[in-house]
């Protein structure tokens, strides 16, 4: 009878042990790579603007943004645009956007044939909404490329639809949203603060393994913590130094702000982008301000760069 508790406990083991593996990160089926680890600038900096690439199972599943270069970074990851199942859109920024046109001519040349969703943010006056992103690119009449119009309109012939969402954006909701949820990966949301520009932030659970992109965002919402918790990886933006003054700082995050939402995520492991002129020669200060509060790695990833969690 003395042996009972051992064998009791034994097995609570094993079962404990299972259960953990059934939600451990396999990281041999996860892989981010940067298309563009850089900001607006006209710099030579051989960055193209903001997009990160999700390889799934060596499929490449998720663009999240799109910005100006990336595309040519695509083209050298040697992804497949037909293998694209969703374009998750930060915000309406140039820096994060411009390159959406370049991707769907290009698809033509592919034999894409389902249909490719984009999620993005609701509008302000200033700044388009996802919906009508797609729009003013691709309609018949209004758009910059009416020849491309087939691709959203549901009475034309084209080998495959474009679906765009516009996920409401507002100071007042600041639940964390699931917006995808499918067999091999899951897609969540919560709105921040990027100055008056509507903007989220995003979380995509795959193979039990968390990944989080901060987007542009300056912290005033204070909805990103529990967004990140846990993320094997954590991409955040890197925009301004410590002593930023000014509209920038209205716009963006300083490192130290950068450190404490890592600390307080529990984040594994941070890659910061969205260089700067301004930070892209200060990483020895922004990595001080960030170890204050922050002791985990911190890579400043350079364009085509890979990471698995
Ligand atoms: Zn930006």
């Amino acid at each position: 009878m003395f042996r009972f508790p051992f064998i009791l406990y034994s097995l609570y083991f094993v079962f404990s042990s299972t259960a953990l593996a059934g939600q451990s990160c396999d990281s041999t089926k996860v892989r981010l790579q940067m298309l563009g680890t850089g900001g607006p600038e006209l710099l030579d900096d051989n960055r193209a603007s903001t997009s990160y690439l999700l390889w799934l199972d060596n499929k490449a599943r998720i663009l999240i943004d799109t910005g100006p270069g990336s595309v040519q970074n695509f083209k050298r990851s040697k992804a497949r645009f037909q293998d694209i199942d969703v374009i998750l859109y930060s915000h309406f920024h140039v820096d994060h956007s411009a390159d959406l046109a370049a991707y769907i001519k290009g698809a033509f040349f592919t034999d894409r044939s389902r249909e490719l969703l984009i999620y993005g943010p609701s509008g302000e006056n200033f700044i388009a909404s996802a919906e009508q992103f797609t729009d003013r690119l691709f309609n018949a009449k209004t758009g910059v490329y009416p020849y491309l119009s087939p691709f959203i309109r549901s009475d034309a012939q084209s080998s495959y639809k474009i679906i765009t969402h516009n996920l409401q954006w507002s100071y007042k909701n600041r639940d964390i949203q699931t917006v995808i949820k499918n067999r091999n990966y899951s897609v969540k949301n919560v709105a921040v603060h990027h100055g008056p520009f509507p903007a989220f932030a995003w979380r995509i659970e795959a193979y039990g393994c968390i990944l989080s992109f901060s987007g542009d965002m300056s912290g005033r919402l204070q909805t990103i913590t529990d967004l990140i918790k846990d993320s094997d990886i954590f991409v955040a933006h890197n925009a301004i130094p410590e002593d930023a003054i000014g509209v920038p700082q209205l716009l963006h995050m300083k490192p130290s702000y950068i450190g404490k939402i890592a600390r307080e995520g529990n984040v594994k492991k941070m890659l910061l982008t969205h260089m700067m002129e301004r930070t892209i020669n200060r990483q020895d200060d922004t990595l001080e301000q960030i170890r204050k509060n922050y002791a985990g790695p911190v890579i400043f990833p350079e364009d085509l760069d890979s990471f698995q969690p």
